[in-house]
């Protein structure tokens, strides 16, 4: 194939998504200037010169059928992921998940990128965005100068540089026996709502007062507005300042008794399905385990599964559903390609697979190929489109989860959640793999 002399692709990041993208594009026959900034200019999070540095845990998550996260793993590796491909090759045991030895981690991707004839490394701070294809993939601590270009290029309210996040709960697991439908004096009823009596609220303002919070480094101490202090420091305020705030009963009183609860936590659709519901006022920066615990000392969420913990920490990130398409790139700018926590996904292995799809798109672009999008049942593919579709106001990242594919909904005879979400697995690899055929995406993947 003889290539345009002007096939080149300019990366932004050699983190998690950056690295997957480098190394997508190479593989297409195109050159990659590839550019990061470590160790000239460090974050304030990583501390090596390594390439898809993990600057926090290193496990990449489980990787059974059951886990939505298994999925994204097995499809990172059909299609000849880096990051994936050098976490399985740097594996270490840790029970149900994949973890890695770091070191061997980072030196493998960051050999495989500096090695490759068609990967030029520009080791220096990117201070604006470059003409020509690009893929931005600065990850959540974008030097504060290019945030500054970014926000400049596609609007300054489209740019967070926070995340005040609240949890959201699988769908599957809300009891729905307990949960009402109703909106807040006969308003549409698209909320959930789980009332309190006394004793009820008694536990769980018990739970919530006992929890602890993450103590964040100095960076990331953020000042709340009023509408966005976390449901743990409203609890000290006092007793009732969480019932006369998010979890204030009044006008959602119980449709079969019409009687007002002590108190109602609610819950708000995060998808066009109602797979996964976001717990209204409830953003909090408490301690993952903690956190599972006071969810679960609410009624109704006994059993409650979080696809999304809270968190509150600075965060870079764009408003996706207003600015990106699914194929990664951004509506009004088809030559700038996002990917990782910028492009609205939370997680290692996350940010690595839009990387990919970034990557694999940007490439295509200078090639003069039409672009790709994953199908709807795989875990890319129901990120990408959860990305594009999501409610812009509030949008926070988004990691792999079951609520993003189909998955068979619960009946009383029907099978168990575990094998519901084997079969969606199943469903998702099948179409996944098939459509890497189909795209001719792993013949070039090979090349
Ligand atoms: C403190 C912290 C802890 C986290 N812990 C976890 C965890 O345990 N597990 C998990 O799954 N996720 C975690 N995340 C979330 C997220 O998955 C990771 O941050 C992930 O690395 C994001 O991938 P990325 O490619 O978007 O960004 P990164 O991996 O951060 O890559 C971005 C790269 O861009 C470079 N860069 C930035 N600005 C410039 C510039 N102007 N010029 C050149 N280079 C630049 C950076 O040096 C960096 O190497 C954490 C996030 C943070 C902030």
């Amino acid at each position: 194939m003889t290539l345009p002399t002007h096939a080149r692709v300019s990366v932004i990041g050699a983190g998690m998504a950056g690295s997957d993208a480098a190394l997508a594009i190479a593989r297409h026959g195109v050159a990659v200037d590839l550019f990061e900034m470590r160790p000239v200019k460090m974050t304030p999070a990583h501390h090596t010169d390594r390439f898809a540095e993990l600057v926090c845990s290193n496990s990449f998550g489980g990787d059974s059928k059951a886990n939505a996260k298994g999925l994204l793993q097995a499809e990172m590796l059909a299609a000849g992921g880096l990051v994936m491909s050098s976490a399985q090759a740097t594996r270490v045991p840790a029970g149900g998940a994949v973890a890695v030895d770091r070191e061997r981690f980072g030196d493998l991707v960051t050999r495989t990128l500096r090695e490759h004839p068609l990967v030029t490394v520009h080791t220096q701070e990117v201070t604006d965005i470059p003409d020509g294809v690009v893929v931005l993939a600065s990850g959540p601590l974008t030097s504060d100068v290019l945030a500054e270009r970014i926000r400049a290029r596609v609007g300054m309210e489209f740019l967070g540089f926070y995340d005040a996040a609240a949890p959201v709960i699988d769908g599957d697991s809300i009891d729905m026996d307990v949960a009402y439908r109703k909106g807040r004096y006969g308003q549409a009823a698209d909320y959930l709502n789980l009332p309190f009596t006394k004793e009820a609220y008694d536990h769980f303002f018990e739970a919530l007062t006992a929890a602890r919070a993450h103590v964040p480094h100095d960076w990331e101490k953020l000042e709340f507005f009023e509408g966005c202090v976390p449901i743990e420091e409203l609890a000290r305020r006092g007793y009732d300042t969480p019932r006369f705030g998010p979890m204030k009963p009044v006008g959602l009183e119980h449709p079969d008794t019409d009687r007002r609860p002590f108190a109602v936590a609610q819950l708000r659709q995060e998808d066009v399905a109602g797979r996964m519901w976001s717990l209204v006022g409830f953003q909090t920066g408490l301690k993952w385990g903690d956190q599972l615990g006071v969810v679960r000392s609410i009624p109704g969420l006994e059993e409650a599964e979080i696809v999304r913990y809270g968190v509150m920490h600075r965060n870079t990130y764009l408003c996706a559903p207003r600015l990106l398409d699914a194929t990664m790139a951004l509506r009004d700018h088809p030559d700038l390609f996002v990917a990782g926590v910028l492009a609205g996904t939370e997680g290692y292995l996350e940010s690595s697979a839009t990387g990919w799809l970034a990557g694999t798109n940007a490439a295509r672009r200078v090639l003069g190929r039409p672009p790709i999008v994953p199908p709807e049942a795989s875990m890319l593919g129901g990120l990408v489109r959860f990305l594009v579709s999501a409610t812009p106001e509030g949008f926070q990242p988004m990691n792999a989860n079951w609520g993003l594919v189909p998955v068979e909904p619960k009946s009383r005879q029907g099978p168990g959640k575990r094998e519901r979400r084997e079969r969606a697995y199943e469903r998702g690899l099948d179409a996944f793999v098939g459509w890497l055929a189909e795209a001719g995406a792993t013949e070039l993947q090979r090349a």
